[in-house]
């Protein structure tokens, strides 16, 4: 059967899942022989969806809605089992940022979960969530037979995965607003629903809620408090103090960066967001990522170059991320429609460090007896064509 039909059908093929989940206990993915596990998760609402089995996703073919890169190729190895907890009814993310606080209760020092390096983090940042969400709905993965990708399914793809997902115990559907596509007849109950979702801000009872919003960032104009963020899609704009607009723009120069505009670059942000005394959306805190044209993470204007050249090659790749992992050193690329093989961007020259980090690199793919395809940025692109023969792939 198609995933897409059992997708769109969830609820007219219940008994089908809900049988065999007793019965076998798991469901099976046929795009290669032998079937690959898949688990089958029921959501609080009696929904049924299917997920990859953990640490399989690499057995799965490369344009299956299932694959994904070995685990040692993911900033997630980093979190503990309590950061990212994945179980029969969904995913749980414990996220660092308080999302309700008690205004009865004294407040808590969140340091007790700030264990930052090592394999252990176990509380996910904004980045790591925005990345989590960027992997597990395979935007960081292109495959030519997938043809075409734009907001819409972007959307579609994220809210499919936050339906089985808590994050700090509230469903992320309610604690999460994704900027939905714009359309003339779906505009009013757009509009509803981040009515809605604000609604769900500021003091209520003894609580006082935060919300985050997802989306594609327009354009950032300085405004007289600090700045303004307008997303694409979405008619209300978001605000951003001046101290807070500056940091963002020091951690994240390459996705705010003059350069960064170019290239078919796009921009999406994960906003922690409260509601002001004049119900304005005000931005506590956020992360931002550079996007190629068909919204795969980039590091660079380089990187967006490369992405955007591999699709335009008909290459199948995916993009590594490293969650809040800032150190995690992975490829920059990883092709999929030929086995071990890989792309470097080298955009900094004569930088010692650099160097050192990039000639450690290649040995490693060497002694793997990787393809790799490397760029030096001030050089023109390299053959990006697929060939059988070059290195030692065939
Ligand atoms: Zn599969």
């Amino acid at each position: 059967m198609l995933l897409s039909v059992l997708r769109e059908n969830s609820g007219e093929y219940a008994g089908l899942f809900s049988r065999a989940k007793a019965e076998v206990g798991h469901a099976e993915c046929l795009c290669r022989t032998p079937a690959q596990r898949l688990v089958i998760r029921c959501s609080r609402a009696g929904r049924y969806h299917l997920a990859g089995w953990p640490s399989e996703g690499e057995q799965h073919e490369a344009a299956c809605s299932f694959h994904k890169l070995a685990p040692g190729l993911s900033g997630r190895e980093a979190y503990s089992a309590e950061a990212i907890r994945e179980g029969d009814n969904g995913v749980s993310i414990r996220l660092e940022a308080i999302l309700a606080r008690s205004l009865t209760e004294p407040r808590t020092a969140k340091a007790s979960v700030e264990q930052r390096e090592g394999r252990s983090r176990r509380a996910v940042g904004l980045l790591g969530l925005l990345h989590w969400l960027w992997e597990e709905s395979q935007l960081t993965a292109w495959h030519p037979r997938w043809r075409r990708r734009n907001w819409w399914i972007c959307h579609a793809r994220l809210r499919q995965q936050i339906e089985t997902c808590f994050i700090n115990q509230d469903p992320a559907n309610t604690a999460l607003y994704i900027v939905p596509p714009f359309h003339r007849d779906t505009a009013d109950q757009n509009i509803a629903a981040f009515e809605a979702f604000k609604a769900r801000l500021g003091r209520h009872g003894p609580k006082e809620h935060r919300g985050l919003i997802l989306g594609e960032i327009k354009a950032v104009t300085p405004t007289q408090y600090g700045a303004r963020y307008a997303l694409a899609h979405q008619r209300a704009p978001i605000f951003a103090s001046a101290a807070l607009d500056e940091r963002v723009r020091r951690s994240c120069r390459h996705v705010f960066a003059e350069a960064g505009t170019g290239h078919d670059a796009r921009r999406v942000g994960l906003f922690l967001v409260e509601v002001s005394r004049k119900g304005h959306v005000t931005i506590v805190d956020m992360a931002a990522m550079l996007l190629s044209r068909l919204y795969i993470p980039a590091d660079s204007s380089h990187e967006v170059a490369m992405c955007n050249a591999l699709a335009d090659h008909g290459r199948a790749f995916i993009k590594p991320v490293r969650y809040d992992g800032i150190d995690a050193v992975f490829p920059d690329f990883v092709l999929t429609d030929v086995p071990n093989a890989y792309v470097e961007v080298y955009g900094i020259r004569g930088h010692e460090d650099y160097e050192k980090r990039k000639r450690a690199k290649q040995a490693h793919y060497q002694r793997q007896g990787a393809e790799l395809i490397e760029w030096e940025v001030a050089e023109p692109m390299p053959d990006l064509s697929k060939r059988y023969g070059r290195g030692q792939t065939r």
